[in-house]
C-alpha cells in the first residue's frame, strides 16, 4: 500500500534472468530480443495457442537473422534453448519481468500484484504500456519503487528506440538498471517523464486520430490516405500501421489517452475504429483489419 516507506528496496541485483508476460505482438518480439542477447527468458501467456504461435514467430525471427548473416546458425539454436514458454504463472520468477499484456489498467494491476507475491522485492516490474500512467500502475503494487516503464516499439527486434519511464515512486537505480539493460539489448533508451502517452505516442496519436477523422468525414477512403502519406515519405500509412500495431491495441491506447487528458476532444477515439474492434477485425494478427491478410 502507499503507506509503505519509499525506496525500501536497495539497488537491484544485476539482471541475469528475464520474464516476458504476454506473448502477443509485442511480447514475442521482446522475448526474441532477450534470448538473442543471451538472457534466459521465460515467456508467459494465458492463451496456449498464442504462446505456440509466438514460439514459431521467434524461431522464424531468429532464422531471418541467420539468413541475413547477422547470426551464426549455432547461435540461433542456443538462443532458442534460452526461451522457456509457459502458461503456468506460478513459475514466472526473474530479476526483471516485462509485462506486455492487453492495455487495460485493471489487468496489469492484478498481474503485477500476483507477480509481486511470488518474486523478491528487488525484482523489477517493467511495463511495456503505451499509455497507462506508470505512477498509477505502481501505486497498487507492493514496493512501487521497482515499477518502471520500458516501452518498446513495434516490431521490437527491429525498432531501435525504448522509452524508459519513471513514475513518481520509481527508484532512480531501477530506471538506471532498465536503461543499461536496454543498451545490452542493442537499443537506444530515452528517458521520458510519466505523462500520458509519454513522448512518441502522444505526438503520433494525431497521425491516427486525424486520419480516422478524414475517413469518417468521407474526405477520402483509408487506402488513399495511406497511399498519399506513404508518397510523402511516411514509411507506413496510418491504416497499414494500425493493422500492424493491432487495431484493438491502438484503440485502447487512444481511449486511455483521451481519459488521461481529461477528455480533451483532440484525443477522442473514432467510431469506425471502435466498430473494427467490435467486429474482431484487429489487423494482421486476426487476418483482417482495415486490409485483408487472409
Ligand atoms: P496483443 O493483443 O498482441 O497481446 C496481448 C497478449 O496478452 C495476448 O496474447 C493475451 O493473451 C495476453 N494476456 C492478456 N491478459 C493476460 C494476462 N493477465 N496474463 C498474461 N497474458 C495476458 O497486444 P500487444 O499489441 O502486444 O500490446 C501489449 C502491450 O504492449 C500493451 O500494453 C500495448 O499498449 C503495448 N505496446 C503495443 C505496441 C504495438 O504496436 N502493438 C507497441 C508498443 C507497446
Amino acid at each position: 500500500s502507499s503507506a509503505q516507506p519509499a525506496a525500501s528496496v536497495s539497488v537491484p541485483q544485476p539482471i541475469k534472468t528475464i520474464a516476458v508476460v504476454g506473448a502477443g505482438t509485442m511480447g514475442l518480439g521482446i522475448a526474441q530480443l532477450c534470448v538473442q542477447h543471451g538472457f534466459p527468458t521465460i515467456l508467459f501467456d494465458l492463451n496456449a495457442d498464442i504462446l505456440a504461435k509466438a514460439e514459431v514467430a521467434i524461431a522464424a525471427g531468429l532464422g531471418k537473422l541467420v539468413e541475413k548473416g547477422k547470426m551464426p546458425s549455432t547461435e540461433r539454436e542456443a538462443a532458442l534453448a534460452r526461451l522457456r514458454p509457459t502458461t503456468d504463472l506460478a513459475i514466472v520468477q526473474a530479476d526483471l519481468i516485462i509485462e506486455a499484456v492487453v492495455e487495460k489498467l485493471a489487468v496489469k494491476h492484478e498481474l503485477f500484484q500476483n507477480l509481486a507475491a511470488q518474486n523478491a522485492p528487488q525484482t523489477i516490474l517493467a511495463s511495456n504500456t503505451s499509455s497507462l500512467p506508470i505512477t498509477r500502475l505502481a501505486a497498487a503494487v507492493p514496493h512501487p519503487e521497482r515499477v518502471v516503464g520500458m516501452h518498446f516499439f513495434n516490431p521490437a527486434p527491429l525498432m531501435p528506440l525504448v522509452e524508459v519511464i519513471s513514475g513518481v515512486a520509481t527508484a532512480p537505480a531501477v530506471a538506471d538498471a532498465v536503461q543499461a539493460l536496454a543498451e545490452k539489448l542493442g537499443k537506444q533508451p530515452v528517458r521520458a517523464a510519466d505523462a500520458p502517452g509519454f513522448i512518441v505516442n502522444r505526438v503520433a496519436r494525431h497521425f491516427y486520430v486525424e486520419s480516422l477523422k478524414v475517413v469518417e468525414e468521407q474526405v477520402a477512403p483509408f487506402d488513399v490516405v495511406d497511399e498519399l502519406l506513404e508518397a510523402t515519405g511516411f514509411r507506413m500509412g496510418p491504416f497499414r500501421l494500425m493493422d500492424l500495431i493491432g487495431v484493438d491495441t491502438n484503440f485502447s491506447v487512444t481511449s486511455a489517452m483521451f481519459e488521461a487528458f481529461h477528455f480533451d476532444p483532440k484525443f477522442r477515439p473514432s467510431r469506425i475504429q471502435q466498430q473494427k474492434v467490435d467486429a474482431g477485425h484487429h489487423g494482421r494478427k486476426t487476418g483482417k483489419g482495415f486490409y485483408d491478410y487472409s
